[in-house]
């Protein structure tokens, strides 16, 4: 209940009681007119206001707290430019299928198609990229309405929902006989989870009897649905072998020895029964398709959306509808008293790849030459931030962007618990890491933290960055500082996307546009040599490195992990490289004709 003296006035008010009787603790966004008064409402009543310089990062941040807190993220944006920028985040929700509630302000009622201030019809615009698009036309409706947008967006499968809140309902004084009607205050349980039809339970458990090669695939669904512990369970009991998606690591430590990701293309190529658990055959999982995996593997899929059932390589007739938490507790409950026999030949084959590549990442990582490579350079950072705080623990959570920097990263640092490592995501989107960095310390180290995870009640918040993907969202350092939090980044400095640009690499400055590459000029992927971004930290607040020795990143590391400021750790690695730029994920039309010649 609102203390009496904060009793509402204005549809401002209104709007905060009703985001705090939803449980919201915290609104990212950016004020101006006609939206400020929500958030100062909001702040007088005891909910984090989270003030951005771009609403495009204000939008990431949102979706990330919802994934890592299972509720709802809500964004607060002005109209017209403000709404376009937030729906990066609409389009970044969509595709991870993470809940986010997103409210802007729009011009008065009266006013529509007269060319107002910001006037843009969101409603329109966002209604086929939303699950739930309103505009509210009475005060009176104000907190239903946005109970409906928050339930929407996280019952079900997660999404965006979004509220448009027209200027003479945000300023507009109530008369304080029209108070007593606005008698709504919303209460929203948790979503309601539904098992798996027993029939196909049955049928899933024996096929998983008879399958040579079971694989189980752990997505990102699953450390959504905080399933860990009945699949922790399951992964133990049958002993069949995990792959964890890029978020879905954690969800079973990665230690664990089924863990198979240091095989993955081995285990991919040669599973015969997939358990897709909260993943979808998009093409982080390569679509379900041969020649990643094997032609012949039937997917079970294990998803919340019937949707997604029977998609690419999907085997509709066996999936399984539901809360992968209970449905995995039922599949536990179906194959009691019988495990996959680990001393197959399957399970040598993958022991032996295993153990191949985790030797070649071993020898990458000795590779100690300066300027330093990736691989040097994580292996670098992740011995210091262990010594410091162990993976056991779950003190760290990892956001990483960038084309190699995410990628290579990935393998080098292991987890041990879950919704400790967000990245790019099925959207592949640049730009998320300051704003998911900001989430995340939000989510677990404010005052009014609503996310978990692991034993540690703090986490360091380590942000690897492409020195591209940086720049993006780059001055939300501004944001960090601003708001006392301690997140730790790395740029990892290429001068570059992907390999950084390659022949002009030392022609600085103006002189380099005129030199590179002869008359062609800088190639499309070069970024400014050797850029000075840690000294963006220093402007704000903050504390810089300039690293280029692995004694300079080491102590660096250290200093950065102790630091109660944002700290930037500039890592200049090797640039350029003279081949184009290639895409491992990708299997592009040229590939896909000869694969389908073989
Ligand atoms: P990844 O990128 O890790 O492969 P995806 O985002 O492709 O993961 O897939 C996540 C899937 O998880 C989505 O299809 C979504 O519908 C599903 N999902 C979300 N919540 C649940 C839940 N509680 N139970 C089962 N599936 C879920
Ligand atoms: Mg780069």
């Amino acid at each position: 209940m609102a203390p009496q003296s904060q009793s509402p006035t204005t549809g401002a008010s209104i709007i905060a009681r009703t985001l705090k009787d939803l449980s919201v603790a915290v609104i990212f966004g950016i004020v101006g007119v006609p939206v400020s008064d929500i958030a100062e409402q909001a702040i007088n009543i005891g909910v984090r206001f989270i003030g951005f310089r771009n609403e495009q990062a204000a939008s990431y941040a949102a979706t990330a707290y919802g994934y890592l807190t299972g509720r709802p993220g809500v964004c607060l944006v002005v109209g017209g430019p403000g709404v376009l920028h937030a729906v990066a985040g609409v389009g970044n929700a969509s595709a991870n299928n993470f809940p986010l509630l997103l409210l802007s302000g729009s011009i008065e009622t009266h006013l529509v198609t007269k060319g107002a201030f910001q006037e843009t019809d969101s409603v329109s615009l966002l209604s086929p990229q939303t699950k739930i698009s309103l505009r509210p036309s009475s005060i009176e409706m104000l907190p239903s309405m946005i109970a409906n947008a928050y339930r929407t967006a996280f019952y079900g499968r997660p999404g965006p929902a979004f509220v448009d809140l027209p200027a003479d309902l945000i300023n507009d004084p109530i008369d304080p006989d029209d108070i007593e009607n606005i008698s709504d205050r919303p209460k929203i349980s948790d979503s309601p989870k539904s098992a798996a039809d027993p029939k196909r339970l049955s049928q899933v458990a024996s096929l998983l009897k008879s399958a040579q090669a079971p694989l189980i695939v752990l997505g990102k669904g699953t450390a959504y649905a905080q399933a860990e512990n009945a699949i922790q369970y399951f992964v133990n009991q049958t002993s069949i072998p995990f792959l964890p998606s890029p978020m879905g690591k954690g969800v079973v430590p990665d230690s664990h020895p089924q863990n198979v990701s240091s095989a993955r293309s081995v285990a991919m190529k040669t599973a015969d029964v997939v358990l897709l658990l909260g993943a979808r055959l998009n093409w982080i999982m390569h679509y379900g398709e041969a020649p990643k995996w094997n032609a012949e593997a039937k997917f079970v899929q294990v998803d919340i959306s019937s949707e997604e059932m029977g998609r690419n390589a999907g085997y509709a007739e066996l999936s399984l509808l539901g809360d992968v938490g209970v449905v995995i507790t039922q599949l536990s409950q179906a194959l009691k008293g019988w495990s996959y026999s680990t001393s197959s030949d399957h399970d040598q084959q993958l022991a032996k790849a295993k153990q191949k590549n985790e030797h070649i990442s071993w020898l990458a990582a000795r590779d100690t030459s300066i300027p330093l490579t990736y691989a040097y350079a994580f292996s670098i950072i992740k011995t210091a931030l262990h010594t410091l705080s162990p993976p056991s623990t779950g003190g760290i959570c990892y956001v990483a962007e960038g084309a190699n920097t995410m990628d290579i990263s990935r393998s080098i640092f292991p987890l041990e618990h879950p919704r400790l490592r967000l990245d790019a995501g099925t959207f592949a989107t640049m730009g998320v890491g300051l704003p998911y960095a900001i989430a995340a310390w939000q989510a677990y180290n404010a005052p009014n933290a609503q996310a978990s995870s692991g034993p540690a009640p703090r986490k360091k918040i380590v942000a690897i960055e492409g020195d591209s993907a940086f720049g993006f969202s780059g001055m939300e350092v501004e944001t960090m500082a601003r708001m006392g939090m301690d997140v730790l980044i790395f740029v990892i400095n290429n001068s570059g996307i992907y390999f950084g640009d390659s022949d002009s690499a030392e022609d600085f400055g103006v002189k380099r546009e005129k030199t590179a590459r002869g008359k062609q000029g800088l190639r499309s992927w070069a970024l400014g040599f050797e850029t000075r971004y840690e000294k963006l930290a220093e402007a704000c607040g903050g504390v810089g490195y300039f690293v280029r020795s692995p004694e300079e990143l080491e102590k660096a590391t250290v200093e950065g992990f102790r630091a109660n400021v944002p700290v930037i750790v500039n890592v200049i690695i090797q640039s350029g490289k003279v081949e184009e730029p290639s895409f491992g994920w990708q299997v592009t039309p040229k590939k896909r004709e000869k694969v389908s010649r073989l």
